[in-house]
This record gives structure tokens, C-alpha cells and sequence, in this order.
């Protein structure tokens, strides 16, 4: 049985973790300063309620606790408030982090999964993307990101940190088992939104741009199931236990959807109509963003179980039709 430090263990993709390392019989210990998540999505383990930004805080955490990885999950996710306050992004994503490196390395901790993200390649320059694509972030949220990626390669030179950082494309979908799913405030994601605006508590939903070079003139994005995700940092655990060396994967389903095709889909998944208003380009919004994602498939053996995007809405709309989720 393995001792686990979940940060961030409260919010969307951590809370999925928690439940995923409980149920495959893990030791569990949940940080999280509970600023963006949610003390009732914690299904199990520990819950420690504390930044990791505050160095004498991890220190008495490490030495209260032996774990045999980190799994790092709280961070910052809005592109656009990144571009209106990238001093919270780098202070909380970058040297947050840094405090929890230098805490784990004091403990004598060398194993860290780390969630990165596609925004890390920013514009890219061919799709699908693969980990070899140039990263050239294009807004504080992707720099934060890939400067902590850049940071664990020079902490496994240095200490022999080993480290997977997992780029994620759109993550989506909820708790198949329908106790956990996503619930940020507020919410800025595609998928929840137009979901909120099938169950009539948004009125409808913006689509932001018809104007890219798509077939249809929206934005294509690779959806993926959050439990698909939660399955590939599983594997990366036990990739970083046999002994394998750090790197860096991109998690993606390899297809990609227009907004309007993910709003004709929801449509049908959920009998209901949903009412669209049509607004400007989001600013640093890539026409095109889909993952290859071979490379996790063979070094991790991880295969997607809910590729499908009508799995991954109906999963989340029996998320949302649960609202309001406080209290359970
Ligand atoms: N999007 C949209 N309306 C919304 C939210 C998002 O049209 O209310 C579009 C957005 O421009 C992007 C796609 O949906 O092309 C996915 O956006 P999201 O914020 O979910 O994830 P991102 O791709 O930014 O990580």
C-alpha cells in the first residue's frame, strides 16, 4: 500500500483522484486550502486544510507524514483573469509549487505527478500535438505551468526528482458513480456551461466566435473524461514506482469537437433545447487544439474508457441535474 499526498484534492480532477486512489486500497492525505474546492468532495483519507505556499506548514506536514509520492493538482486554471493577474498565477502555480518541491526534497520525497496542461504548446504550429511540439505558451496561465515543468527537470538533474507531468487537453465528464463531478465558481468551462443552460439555471450559452478556420467556424477542442485522466496519473504512479524516468505526456482522446458540435450533441443527450447567443472570439483561443496522445498510450498501457463525447456530457449531466450539490 502506498502513502499519497494529494494537493489540491478538493477541487474538480483532485477530488476524482482521491476516490480513485481510495478505492485501489492507497493511504490518502488531502491538502488543500479549500479556497476553490470543496470540503464535502473529499470522499475519504485526510484532509489537511492549509497552503502550500506556507513553507513551515509542509515542513510540519513532512514531518508528520512518510509518503511515497506527491500529486499535485491545485492550481489556478482561468486563461483570461491569468492575462488580468499574473502575479496570483505565478505566486500560487509557480512558487507555491516551488515551496512544495523544496519541502518534498527536504522529506526526501522523490516521486511527483504534476498536472500540466496543452496551454503550455500555445499556438500551435501543427495537430495533433505531440510532447515534441515547441511550448510557447501564450498567456501566464501555460508560462506557469511550463516553467514548473521546467523547473522538475532541473530538480531531478540536481536531487533525482522523478517527476510526470501530464498535459491535459479539455478535461470534462463527472463521477460515472455520479458522487463527484465539476463544480467551479464560477464556471468558465464550455461543457458545464452549456449544461447549465440545458437545465434552465443559465439562460443560454455564449458561443465565443464563428469566425476560425474550422469546418464549422468554432473552436475544436479534445474533450476528455475526467475519470480517463484520474486513470492515467494511476499509471503514472506506478511508472514512477518501477523505476521509470520523468516525462512528460499529453492526455487527450485525439479527436477533436467544434463548440457548436459538443452544444448539437448536449442537445440530444439531454432532450432539452438549448438557447445560444453568439459574442466575439475569446481572446488567446487557438482554432484548433487536439491532443496525440500515443505516447501515454504506450509508455502508461492507458486507454481512454469514455472516448465518446456523448459518455462524457451524459456523465455530466447527471452530475448536473444533482445541483445543488452542497451538504451531501
Ligand atoms: N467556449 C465558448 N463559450 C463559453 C466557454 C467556452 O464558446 O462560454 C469555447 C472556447 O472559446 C473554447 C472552447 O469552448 O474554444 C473550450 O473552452 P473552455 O474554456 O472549456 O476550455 P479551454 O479550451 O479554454 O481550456
Amino acid at each position: 500500500m502506498n502513502r499519497i499526498l494529494v494537493v489540491g484534492g478538493a477541487g474538480y480532477i483532485g477530488s476524482h483522484m482521491v476516490q480513485h486512489l481510495l478505492a485501489s486500497g492507497h493511504d490518502v492525505v488531502v491538502v488543500d486550502n479549500l479556497t476553490t474546492g470543496y470540503r464535502d468532495a473529499v470522499v475519504g483519507g485526510e484532509l489537511v486544510q492549509m497552503d502550500i505556499g506556507d513553507a513551515a506548514a509542509l515542513h510540519n506536514l513532512f514531518a508528520g507524514h512518510r509518503f511515497d509520492a506527491v500529486l499535485h493538482f491545485a492550481s489556478f486554471i482561468q486563461v483570461g483573469e491569468s492575462v488580468a493577474q499574473p502575479g496570483k498565477y505565478y505566486a500560487n502555480n509557480l512558487a507555491a509549487t516551488l515551496t512544495l518541491l523544496q519541502a518534498m526534497m527536504q522529506a526526501g520525497v522523490k516521486r511527483f505527478i504534476f498536472s500540466s496542461t496543452a496551454a503550455v504548446y500555445g499556438e500551435p504550429s501543427y495537430v495533433p500535438i505531440d510532447e515534441a511540439h515547441t511550448k510557447r505558451p501564450i498567456n501566464p496561465y501555460g508560462r506557469s505551468k511550463w516553467m514548473v515543468e521546467q523547473v522538475l527537470e532541473d530538480f531531478d538533474q540536481a536531487f533525482g526528482l522523478k517527476s510526470v507531468c501530464l498535459r491535459y487537453f479539455n478535461a470534462a465528464g463527472a463521477d460515472p458513480a455520479g458522487r463527484l463531478g465539476e463544480r467551479h465558481e464560477p464556471e468558465t468551462h464550455l461543457i458545464p456551461l452549456i449544461l447549465q443552460a440545458a437545465s434552465g439555471r443559465r439562460k443560454a450559452v455564449t458561443v465565443f466566435g464563428r469566425d476560425y478556420a474550422t469546418p464549422d467556424g468554432t473552436c475544436v477542442r479534445d474533450y476528455i473524461h475526467v475519470s480517463d485522466l484520474v486513470e492515467a496519473h494511476a499509471r503514472a504512479l506506478k511508472y514512477l514506482e518501477q523505476g521509470g524516468k520523468s516525462a512528460a505526456f499529453n492526455l487527450g482522446n485525439g479527436s477533436g469537437f467544434s463548440v457548436q458540435e459538443v452544444i448539437g450533441t448536449a442537445q440530444r443527450v439531454t432532450g432539452r433545447a438549448i438557447e445560444v447567443v453568439d459574442a466575439p472570439r475569446r481572446p488567446g483561443d487557438p482554432p484548433r487544439l487536439v491532443a496525440d496522445a500515443t505516447i501515454a498510450r504506450k509508455v502508461l498501457g492507458w486507454k481512454p474508457l469514455y472516448p465518446e463525447l456523448e459518455t462524457i456530457l451524459a456523465h455530466a449531466w447527471a452530475w448536473e441535474l444533482q445541483w445543488p450539490w452542497g451538504n451531501r
